[in-house]
């Protein structure tokens, strides 16, 4: 979903496959899984507060099946961004694996030779993989028994697949919306300065919103969704303020 500048091309990585026609590169030690690591006890820690009655152990072997259904729909969602960009004939320049969770790179996101309609259908991608899964997911869903190992898997991929576009299709540069914005201004015959002014400006207003929204939510005391608007809004305001900047 994230798209930093993470490998330049002078730096050494060890290409360890290939996704379409991007190569899948690690760098030193950095792609263990962390991310895994982390996530199977938080996992397990949401199977429990589903269902207290589970033992600790018990709880572990659910968030054992839970976790890869989270990060596996972060997985899908990168690979339908390295599918799209395939299809529409502008692969990204590398994927590397980081934590055990994928990075999309592109050395320049204001490529000449990208067309504002194929950055556009680049972005699009992933969002559309998790808009897919949904339904199947739903559909999942409804098929489990409320007390079964099923339903904490189908309310996880139902709960991961909503969110990933929910928060990806926002309009802030580095996640999907952002790019999608800018480029559809740009095919409208906007510059691109001119896009990415415009794209600050709807930060701003976005970020007041979504920091109103984090407040609502802290007062309710909803701490994990009240947190991330609120960090969501610190990103739109930076953006919208000039403190980070897509691209030097
Ligand atoms: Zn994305």
């Amino acid at each position: 979903m994230i798209k930093p500048p993470i490998v330049q091309p002078t730096d050494e990585v060890t290409t360890v496959g290939k996704v379409f026609t991007t190569p899948l590169v690690v760098k030193g030690k950095s792609w263990f899984p962390i991310a895994q690591v982390l996530a199977w006890p938080i996992m397990a820690w949401v199977a429990k507060k589903r269902r207290p009655e589970r033992s600790w152990l018990q709880s572990l072997g659910v968030g054992a099946l839970t976790m890869p259904v989270v990060l596996g729909s972060e997985w899908g969602h990168n690979l339908a961004h390295a599918a799209a960009a395939h299809i529409v004939g502008k692969p990204m320049d590398a994927i590397r694996v980081i934590g055990g969770m994928p990075l999309l790179v592109y050395y320049d996101i204001n490529d000449e030779t990208v067309t504002p309609r194929q950055h556009i259908m680049r972005s699009l991608g992933g969002p559309v993989f998790n808009i897919l899964v949904l339904p199947i997911a739903l559909l999942f869903r409804q098929r489990t028994d409320p007390d079964s190992v099923g339903r904490d898997i189908a309310n996880t991929a139902v709960a991961t697949n909503a969110f990933l576009p929910a928060v990806g299709l926002l309009p802030i540069p580095g996640i999907d919306g952002g790019p999608i914005l800018k480029w559809s201004l740009v095919e409208k015959g906007h510059t691109q300065p001119e896009a990415d002014l415009t794209v600050r400006k709807v930060d701003g207003v976005l970020g007041a919103l979504l920091l109103a929204a984090g407040i609502v939510f802290l007062k309710k005391r909803r701490w994990f969704i009240g947190g991330l608007l609120l960090q969501l809004a610190a990103y739109a305001l930076s953006i919208a303020l000039g403190f980070l900047r897509e691209q030097e």
